[in-house]
């Protein structure tokens, strides 16, 4: 008997099951490991309800004792740390320090709700006119829900969760059925933090659920993160039906080189940001654009090195730099794009297909993978990868390398590893990308500041997080009052008002 992994709902008098589970790996096996309920309509009808009849009382709550859940939340799941790191791994599949990364990026959006009253504050015009004054206040949405993918089971659910829930809203998640452990051991922390029954539930599913939250007429928002396409279609689904939606999808990240940068440096953040957590980060650098031909010389030499020394285990190996990637299914797709990168015309330099980790013959392991002389004509170059596969393309000039990027169909992240400052500036300025780091590797913003891509990295027109996020969650409402002292002239009040 394998794990059964339920919705986290607030009711007892929850709908009967579906019937229908999925299978939840251990990508370190190969073995399945529990399954996981898939719901549908009633199900997340019922959570609906649930949610509806608890948040106007946590909205009346004071923000101030909103975010004092979110401190108790962030104490708890600092001491569970390591039971959730090992639960997080085991289903995904990253290793154990990479899966503490993950929580802990999480927690940085926590602490940022901590501060909840502040952000909440509205804006105050005293005087606008005689006896006028103006005030706005932000209010939340009411019930909100979160649809997230399988590589950050702890940080996207907590991107979006820490925020709507200090905003005041009552928020159901629905977290990938890859790996849906953490999200809801996440929500039992928040209801042990006094988070009251009812304002967070998880629901488990597949497309039947996420259409049932898009179609819901008592949801009135909804983020998503993942791929892009099923992110354009929630996108688009879910305003046709009337919500506030942003929707981030895939990448196709670059790191350009030029010639001043360090290259030890750059071979030493390249192949963390290409390989770590097998390369299934949307903010990794698959891609790596040298400019001039003796800078491309220089760091291929050096990167073979690094990658052939890179060690592949299992999630709790402590020496492994990256473990198996998420499902079977996964490991093919990705073996099948160095295929296609072969048969496309690319020169693959190392080789990770068909790697076997003795005594974990039936993992999920993909070796790293390096490319050269790959061009902006390949699909392979063209479309996301997401696996352990680091793509060099060669430019000979700045403005090559700035209009790859920029032409790219996704617009995630960039980096730009040089010592010029001016060039970095004017890089960084001109890129049509919108996440850009300047000999940084990985530039995920930190928590108070807000996180989105550009063209099909993203969809919808606020960012997780930050400010963005709290607008996201939030409806502005604007009050203007007159208190004045005597009668009002009568023959102001047939004309549009005006100050003047
Ligand atoms: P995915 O698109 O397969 O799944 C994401 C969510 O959509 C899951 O909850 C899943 O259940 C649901 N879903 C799957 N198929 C669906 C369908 N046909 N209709 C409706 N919903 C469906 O993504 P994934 O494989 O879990 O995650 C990896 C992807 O997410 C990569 O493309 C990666 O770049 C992207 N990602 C983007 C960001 C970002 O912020 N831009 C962050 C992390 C991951």
């Amino acid at each position: 008997m394998t794990r059964f992994i339920d919705h986290h709902l607030a009711d007892a008098s929850r709908p009967a099951a579906s019937g229908r589970t999925g299978e939840v790996f251990d990508p370190n096996s190969g073995l399945v490991q529990a399954h996981v309920a898939l719901g549908d309509k009633a199900v997340l009808d019922a959570a609906v309800q649930a949610a509806k009849r608890a948040q106007p009382a946590w909205a009346a709550t004071n923000p101030q004792r909103r975010a004092r859940v979110m401190f108790r939340f962030k104490a708890l799941v600092e001491s569970h740390m390591d039971e959730l790191a090992h639960l997080l791994a085991s289903e995904h599949g990253k290793v154990i320090a990479d899966a503490k990364g993950d929580i802990q990026r999480g927690l940085d959006v926590v602490e940022f709700a901590c501060g909840a009253p502040h952000a909440l504050k509205g804006e105050y015009t005293q005087g606008a006119g005689p006896g006028i004054d103006v005030y706005s206040m932000r209010q939340p949405l009411g019930v909100g829900a979160g649809i997230t993918p399988f590589n950050f089971p702890a940080m996207i659910p907590l991107w979006m969760t820490a925020v709507a829930l200090a905003c005041g809203n009552a928020f159901i998640l629905k977290p990938s059925e890859r790996d849906p452990s953490v999200p809801v051991r996440l929500a039992e922390l928040f209801l042990e933090a006094g988070l009251p029954p009812g304002v967070l539930q998880v629901v488990h599913g597949d497309k039947v659920m996420v259409d049932a939250i898009l179609d819901h007429p008592d949801i009135a928002g909804v983020s998503f993160v993942g791929s892009s396409d099923i992110a354009h279609y929630v996108y688009q689904r879910g305003v046709a039906a009337g919500k506030r939606v942003q929707a981030m999808g895939g990448a196709k990240n670059h790191g350009i080189v030029l010639p001043d940068a360090d290259l030890d440096q750059v071979v030493a953040d390249l192949t963390g940001a290409a390989f770590g957590s097998a390369g299934e980060r949307c903010m990794a650098l698959p891609v790596v654009t040298p400019v001039g031909q003796k800078t491309a010389d220089a760091l291929r030499e050096k990167l073979v090195t690094a990658i052939r020394a890179l060690r592949v285990g299992v999630s709790t190996d402590p020496d492994a730099h990256y473990g198996p990637v998420v499902t079977a299914a996964h490991k093919a797709k990705i073996e099948d794009w160095i295929q296609t990168g072969i048969d496309e015309g690319a020169e693959l330099v190392i080789d990770g297909r068909g790697l076997k980790l003795q005594g974990h013959e039936n993992g999920f392991f993909v070796g790293p993978t390096l490319f050269d002389h790959v061009t902006p004509t390949m699909r392979a170059y063209q479309e996301e990868i997401f696996g352990p596969v680091l793509q060099m393309v060669r430019v000979d000039s700045f403005e090559e390398a700035l209009a790859l990027p920029s032409a790219h169909q996704y617009g995630n992240g960039v980096a730009i590893f040089t010592r010029n400052g001016r060039a970095a500036r004017e890089f960084a300025a001109r890129v049509n990308v919108g996440m850009v780091g300047i000999n940084v590797p990985i530039p995920v913003p930190v928590a108070y500041h807000t996180f989105g891509g550009w063209k099909r990295s993203a969809f919808g027109d606020t960012n997780q997080h930050g400010m963005e996020g709290v607008k996201f969650w939030t409806k502005v409402k604007t009050v203007t009052a007159r208190w004045p002292e005597g009668l009002v002239e009568e023959a102001n009040t047939f004309v549009m008002p005006t100050l003047a």
